[in-house]
């Protein structure tokens, strides 16, 4: 079994508040939210990181993004959001499953880092 918290929520052995889902994504809320609106849009299938995205698994990243405007209008996001992906020590990544948070709903900060 994949030791893996978000393959585990993908599984469904652990709930999340999903927003969106299809046979090759999930997006849920975050647990911690950062922003009025913040949720997580995550492949199903088991990518590390940024750095593991390669010709054979790229795809899904466009999947993704074509996603997160019409994910963000169902969640109430009206006036603009913030796309994020952590990867690695620095980039402060605490789960090892690629993921892109989305924030908004109210201004957020102009500081990045
Ligand atoms: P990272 O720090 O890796 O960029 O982001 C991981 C995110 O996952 C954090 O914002 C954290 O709040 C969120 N998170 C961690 N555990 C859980 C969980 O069990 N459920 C949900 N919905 N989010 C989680
Ligand atoms: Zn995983």
């Amino acid at each position: 079994m994949c030791d893996c918290l978000f393959c585990k929520i993908v599984n469904g052995d652990i709930p999340s508040a999903k927003v969106y889902e299809d046979e090759k994504v999930l997006a849920f809320k975050d647990i911690n939210p950062q922003a009025s609106v913040h949720f997580l849009v995550i492949p199903k299938t088991h990518i590390e990181s940024v750095d593991a995205i390669n010709e054979d698994n790229s795809d899904i990243v466009s999947h993704i993004f074509r996603l997160i405007p019409q994910i963000a209008k169902s969640t109430g996001i009206k006036n603009g959001y913030r796309v994020i992906t952590n990867c690695g020590p620095d980039g402060c990544q605490s789960v090892k499953h690629l993921h892109f948070h989305v924030l908004g709903g109210n201004q957020l900060s102009e500081k990045m880092a």
